[in-house]
């Protein structure tokens, strides 16, 4: 058994962020250690021989075991109020081994259509090997309902979704989920534990891109899937083990060190959030924002059941324009900042701008964006943590340059 630190019982999520994960190495250190090696050695054959049957817990070879991921996996997976936690090369892979490791050939997924893109691209993709899924709308229960087949093993949401903020009722979800006898996942990148706890509301598997709001500062490239230890060992390590998508120690150090301040970032960037959110929609050449703390967002109540209080950090919202001329509008306002980073990213101290309609669902096709509200007057922000007057003014440069401020 690999010890853990010696901590009390019933540690708050800030004190889990600070201290949970492995006990310090004799020399004592404070800070955390990189354990950068690739295989583990061991005292003699005989111990080599159990380690690697499996039958005496250590590490062995860094493709599936090393101290620094597992320092990272423990911590998330206290954050999460999970028994497991694995931790996974990307967002990406989190997903990928959510499916090879639970599901088969026959298997039927029901899915979200808000989930981020390359999600949306992975679930069809999985089409190939037997598994297929359905994609339904993020707000309506009745269609994940109506949607359940006899094989229906998984079903997968995002919430709050991006760029749109539509929030789905986790508890709700499981519920469907479990009374077919599937498992609900949750992709908690946009909250993150700080603010959302799906497991507390019922999900098997949290599933995290560690690449946003864990790392936090837009460092490394991450992930974890968190969920009942026993799944995890039993149906995720094989897959982990043979098809080897696993965290880098540097990057999970990277993570370990950005859950230490995952609480108060995200605490401080909702806030800033929120308040541009409230002074975008006062602004006359602003149509329309979106955002799960307003009062005006369609799901508010639940989201403010559902996070804590909190809306998180990313904030849409549609600049007014003449018809036709939206685009240029939305354009203009990003190329007018001169403080925010024009980016797709996000999760990161510098807060972010992006049009969604032609970058991150440039994809689609204009009638598909057009059903999922991604006009061409919409921009998105990820708010970071630049003072929030100076964030305003920077919008402010282009909003009322506009023609419909004029
Ligand atoms: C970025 C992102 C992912 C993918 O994560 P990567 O670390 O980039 O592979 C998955 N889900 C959401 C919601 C994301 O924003």
């Amino acid at each position: 058994m690999i010890p853990k630190p010696d901590l009390p019982e019933g540690l708050h999520l800030d004190t889990l962020a600070v201290r949970e994960g492995l006990p310090a190495t004799p020399w004592g250190e404070n800070s955390e250690a990189l354990f950068l090696t690739s295989s583990f050695v061991h005292p003699d054959a005989a111990t080599a021989a159990r380690r690697f049957a499996n039958e005496e817990e250590a590490f062995v070879y860094s493709r599936f075991g090393n101290p620094t991921v597992m320092m990272m996996e423990r911590r998330l997976a206290a954050m999460e109020g999970t028994s497991g936690c694995i931790g996974t090369s990307s967002g990406m892979a989190a997903s990928l081994l959510l499916v090879m490791g639970l599901l088969k050939a026959g298997d039927h997924i029901v899915c979200s259509q808000s989930v981020f893109g390359s999600t949306l691209r992975l679930f069809q993709d999985f089409a190939r090997f037997g598994v297929e899924t359905s994609f339904v709308s993020q707000t309506d229960l009745g269609a994940w309902q109506a949607a359940m087949r006899p094989n229906t093993r998984m079903l997968f949401a995002e919430t709050p979704s991006n760029p749109l903020t539509e929030v789905c009722d986790v508890r709700a979800l499981a519920d469907i989920a479990h009374d077919a006898g599937a498992w609900l996942a949750v992709d908690n990148c946009f909250c993150s534990p700080a603010l959302q706890q799906p497991a507390k509301l019922g999900a098997d598997f949290v599933v995290h891109s560690g690449t946003k709001y864990l790392d936090g500062q837009g460092r490394v490239i991450a992930g974890a899937v968190c969920g009942p230890a026993e799944l995890i060992d039993s149906k995720l390590m094989p897959v982990m083990r043979s098809a080897g998508m696993s965290l880098s120690p540097f990057n999970a150090w990277v993570v370990l060190k950005g859950l230490e301040t995952l609480s108060i970032r995200l605490q401080a960037q909702s806030a800033r959030a929120l308040e541009l959110a409230q002074w975008l929609e006062a602004h006359p050449a602003v149509e329309r924002v979106f955002h799960p703390s307003l009062p005006s967002h369609p799901q508010h109540a639940l989201a403010m059941a559902q996070q804590g209080g909190q809306g998180g950090a990313v904030v849409s919202f549609v600049v007014r324009a003449p018809l036709g001329d939206e685009r240029l509008a939305a354009f203009s306002v990003i190329d007018a900042t001169r403080i925010c980073s024009i980016t797709a990213n996000l999760g990161d101290t510098k807060t972010t701008i992006t049009h969604p309609s032609s970058t991150s669902h440039g994809r689609l096709s204009e009638a598909q964006r057009q059903a999922a509200g991604i006009t061409q007057g919409l921009i998105r922000l990820a708010v970071g943590l630049e003072h929030v007057g100076d964030l305003k003014a920077d919008l402010a440069r282009g909003l009322d340059a506009l023609p419909a401020h004029r």
